[in-house]
């Protein structure tokens, strides 16, 4: 089939869209490249932010991308498509010299410039949009806009993202001198000659201790608390990466549910493991301040401890940390506290006056079914489809970039209600245990009969 991709999204402006979005980082916006051009559906996706940011209070320089880059928006699911960062590169006439650096990955500075590339062709984004309420109405779903539009649609899809998690022992303090992670560069704080801590022993935590370490005016102490008993690194290679596959969300879904958890327990580290680049660079420049230079005292790191409580001192706040291992509590002084730990899923305000009528689990994600739609008792033909909430239904690839686009070819098969996008696994290299048996699989079942 030839896809129009000039198409608008918006062919049904007499009567209700097909599909609204709310929010459009990148998950949504894979969904909007998807749909975009597919004849007959009218798409409109809505983002509050002026212009397409991703996360840019982590835009930290050097930071890299944990996935591969063919795993865009669009290129697992439908490799022609306009809307693939190799059509960035070539658009951006930077091609050759991309592919000639090979490079062990790519910047997210680099991926974040392409996502916003994506974002300015498709002609269904629309940023400054924000969602401010969604009610049920004639022909479906009623979204207000901020800006006072109404706009309905027969389906929605929720892409708002995760919020960041605070720990209780925080949120008291909130402020200049206390915040989260996802706000660090957005803030720029002052950190020269100061004693800062950062709470979180995941990358994020990582990535912000090695560019406070590298900055010249730094701090005159950096503390990084880890609960985690080590700083582990991301639990990778060929055969780890067989879990970011259609094949294994298939077998995934098919287990009881003590099954799955204990799955995505024993795969933690494969998404929130340490960059073994941040690690080295991390390592080196531990090393050099306390064998090669003059700041020996510079730095502590305290792994498995948990921060239980946050008090007012003298200058800054005093840390409760309990060091598991030892039992016992210890005291830490800090001017600044950075909050690396980690968002949680949420349900977002506009949803409000529908709250009632969703399956919502106690970790605050929606319920969900195989195709992604969050299970209500809404009237049979208004799907919600959550992107994003699905870390105990499909497992620990759902917040990842690996599968959005094939994600987004089984969200438009169910709007359109036809196999328009192939979304089957295809042969497996692992056969796993509750998934349907791969070739190899097959071979030894049929050598034995
Ligand atoms: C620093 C960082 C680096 C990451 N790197 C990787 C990586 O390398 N590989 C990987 O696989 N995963 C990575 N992830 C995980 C995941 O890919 C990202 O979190 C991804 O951004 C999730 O996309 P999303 O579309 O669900 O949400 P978000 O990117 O959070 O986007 C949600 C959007 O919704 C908008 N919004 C919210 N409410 C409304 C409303 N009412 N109306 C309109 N708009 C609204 C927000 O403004 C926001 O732009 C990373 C995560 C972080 C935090």
């Amino acid at each position: 089939m030839t896809i129009d991709h000039s198409a608008t999204g918006r062919e049904n402006d007499t009567g209700p869209l097909d599909l609204a979005g709310i929010g459009v980082g990148p998950f949504n916006l894979s969904l909007a490249a998807v749909l975009d051009g597919l004849p007959g559906v009218s798409a409109r996706f809505f983002e509050r932010k002026p212009v397409f940011s991703w996360h840019p209070g982590l835009m930290l320089p050097g930071s890299v991308l944990q996935t591969s880059f063919l795993k865009d928006l669009v290129t697992p699911l439908m490799p022609t498509s306009p809307h693939s960062f190799t059509n960035f590169l070539v658009a951006k006439k930077r091609f050759y010299d991309f592919a000639s650096g090979r490079f062990g990955g790519v910047s997210r500075a680099e991926f974040s410039e392409y996502l916003a590339w994506a974002a300015e062709r498709i002609a269904s984004v629309e940023m400054g949009a924000q969602i401010e309420e969604v009610t049920l109405g004639k022909g479906g779903f009623h979204l207000r806009r901020a800006d006072g539009e109404q706009v309905t649609a027969r389906n929605l899809s929720l892409g708002t993202g995760m919020r960041p998690h605070v720990p209780a022992s925080a949120a008291p303090h909130l402020g200049d001198r206390c915040f989260h992670a996802s706000e660090f560069v957005l803030r720029a704080p002052r950190v020269a000659g100061r004693r800062v801590a950062v709470v979180g022993g995941g990358q994020t935590g990582a990535e912000i201790v090695l560019h406070l370490l590298g900055l010249g005016d730094g701090p005159a102490h950096v503390s990084w608390i880890n609960r985690r008993p080590r700083f582990a690194p991301l639990e990778e290679g060929a055969f780890v990466d067989q879990v970011f596959t259609p094949a294994y969300v298939a077998a995934y879904r098919s287990l009881p549910a003590a099954a799955q958890r204990a799955e995505t327990a024993d795969l933690k580290l494969a998404s929130d493991g340490l960059t073994p680049s941040t690690i080295e660079a991390l390592y080196t420049e531990l090393y050099r301040r306390t064998h090669l230079g003059d700041q020996p005292d510079s730095f502590a790191l305290l792994p498995g401890r948990s921060m239980t409580r946050m008090m007012p001192g003298a200058a800054g706040f005093r840390l409760s940390l309990w060091a598991e291992a030892a039992a016992r509590e210890e005291q830490l002084e800090a001017d600044l506290v950075i909050l690396a730990t980690g968002a949680e899923p949420f349900v977002p305000a506009c949803l409000d006056p529908i709250r009632e009528r969703l399956e919502i689990d106690a970790t605050g994600r929606l319920k969900l079914d195989e195709t992604y739609r969050a299970a209500w008792d809404g009237p049979e033909g208004h799907n919600i489809f959550a992107l994003n909430h699905g870390g105990a239904s499909h497992g620990i690839v759902d917040p990842q970039l690996s599968l959005m686009a094939w994600r987004s070819g089984v969200i438009a098969n169910t709007l359109v209600r036809r196999p328009q996008f192939d979304v089957s696994a295809g042969p497996s290299l692992v056969d796993w245990a509750g998934g349907q048996p791969g070739a190899s699989a097959e071979m030894a079942l049929r050598m034995a009969g």
